[in-house]
């Protein structure tokens, strides 16, 4: 019987089990020297910017709103096509979330739409960089130094990525990344947010600890209000491990990424109506191989004779201003069409470095099959 592929799987190799091992029996197994390590590791990986590390990719997003003073009457401009989190963390803090549809084609914000969403209210934009396929960077920075906005960019799938040879994360505003297990780089759970200067980041340090600063043996003050977001030693030590290999992931991704074009072929597109990602093999880091299914094809169906074949795919994502929350606050079908139309319609199909090139060649024949 063929083995069931599943559209993701971590990446977590021998000497990073052992690593977690040698953390457990240590005795410090929380924050300690680990993460103090993993930290300067990824400052020195994008750029020597301040980064500090959490226990999520989503707090992130929610404390660099904080640090910007975001709150109640302020608006904050993102994507309906994302994670839920990415609009979540606007109503965490009091904040409003305005949508802005998606370029069919990228997948991303439409920047002429952001732009045209923008309101005497609005104070930042959260740009997600889908499956790792960043925006056009310089056109977003020009906006927000225009409209005098913050940015604080959802890079949670960008981690590899780049724009004119730099990565993300070493240019800009705001950066957050996760490490969840899905990601191109994991810690299990967790994430780490790329700041402007060492003010941000004490005040970061405030926010992922109860507000707490301490001073000599016996001091503690708080002087604002901080939750418990604190990444541990045991999950710093997997990212320590992943870290060096993070270029060799991306190659491997982008093979894959290749090959899928090759295997499906030059007129795949014309033949079936699929619509195939972008063929970037320059700024995206390939965290996902999504295709975007013909009007009239049904999803659920589609995916029931992919799973038939032993192969699991995924849906990233379903729009979010259709999710209840939203639709409480007044979000309805029509007010988005693309988004809504690729929401119903995106499917990912499985890319993870431990896969074979016969893998890809297997989804491709079950894709062909399943459409027929
Ligand atoms: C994974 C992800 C998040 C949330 O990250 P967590 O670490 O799971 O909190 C947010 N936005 C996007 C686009 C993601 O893919």
């Amino acid at each position: 019987m063929t083995e069931f592929l599943p559209f993701t799987r971590p990446h977590v190799d021998e000497a990073a089990i052992a690593a977690v091992g040698e953390v457990l029996r240590s005795g410090w197994i929380t924050s300690g020297p680990k993460v103090a390590e993993f930290e300067k590791q990824l400052s020195e990986y994008f750029g020597g910017r301040p980064v500090r590390t959490f226990n999520s990719g989503t707090c992130t997003m929610e404390i660099a709103l904080r640090i910007a003073g975001i709150g109640p009457g302020d608006e904050v401009i993102t994507t309906p096509i994302s994670w839920v989190a990415t609009a979540n963390v606007i109503l965490e803090v009091g904040a409003t979330p305005v949508f802005a549809d998606i370029d069919p084609i990228t997948r991303n914000i439409d920047l002429d739409k952001l732009e045209a969403a923008i309101t005497p209210r609005t104070r930042a934009i959260i740009p997600v960089y889908l499956s790792g396929l960043p925006v056009d960077m310089d056109r977003l920075y020009a906006i927000a130094a225009k409209h005098n906005l913050r940015v604080v960019e959802d890079a949670a799938q960008a981690i590899g990525s780049t724009w004119r040879g730099k990565r993300i994360g070493s240019f800009g505003d705001f950066v957050s990344f996760s490490f969840q297990a899905n990601k191109n780089l994991t810690t299990t759970e967790g994430g780490c947010l790329v700041l402007n200067n060492e003010d941000e980041a004490l005040l970061a340090e405030k926010y992922r600890l109860q507000g707490v600063t301490r001073s000599g043996f016996d001091g503690i003050e708080v002087d604002v209000l901080g939750g418990k977001y604190n990444m541990t030693d045991v999950a710093a030590v997997i990212g320590l491990n992943q870290l060096p290999q993070l270029p060799a992931i991306t190659a491997r991704r982008h093979a894959l990424a290749q090959h899928y074009f090759t295997s499906f072929g030059a007129g795949f597109e014309a033949e079936t109506g699929v619509q195939l990602p972008v063929q970037n093999f320059e700024t995206t880091n390939w965290h996902m191989f999504q295709i975007v299914l013909p009007e009239g094809v049904l999803r659920a169906d589609f995916m029931g004779k992919m799973k038939e074949r032993q192969i699991g795919c995924g849906v990233h994502y379903p729009p979010i201003h259709l999710l209840q929350l939203y639709r409480e606050r007044g979000f309805h079908e029509g007010l988005f069409p693309v988004a809504e139309s690729v929401g119903r319609r995106i499917v990912t199909l499985p890319l993870f470095p431990k896969m074979s090139e016969t893998d890809v060649e297997r989804v491709v024949l079950a894709v062909r099959e399943s459409l027929s």
